[in-house]
């Protein structure tokens, strides 16, 4: 996959903290994501970013039920 920026074939995973805000709820995770070794810009990688969105939503919904346990 080539880089946005630069169009760079070349590229490298390391892992990467993700911070998102989901609902006002902050979500914060380290997950391997795919780089460009040219200028570092964030690649797409269809599995890589698909296992992250699925971190982050795991982590939400834990966050979510752990809420509900309290409010019972
Ligand atoms: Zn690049």
């Amino acid at each position: 996959m080539k880089c946005d920026i630069c169009n760079c074939e070349k590229n490298y995973i390391k892992d990467h903290k993700h911070n998102y805000n989901v609902k006002g709820k902050k979500i914060s995770f380290v997950m391997p994501r795919r780089f460009c070794k040219n200028c570092n810009n964030l690649v797409y990688d269809s599995k890589l970013d698909n296992s992250a969105s699925l971190k982050a939503l795991e982590i939400y919904n834990k966050m979510s039920n752990l809420e509900e346990d309290k409010i019972i």
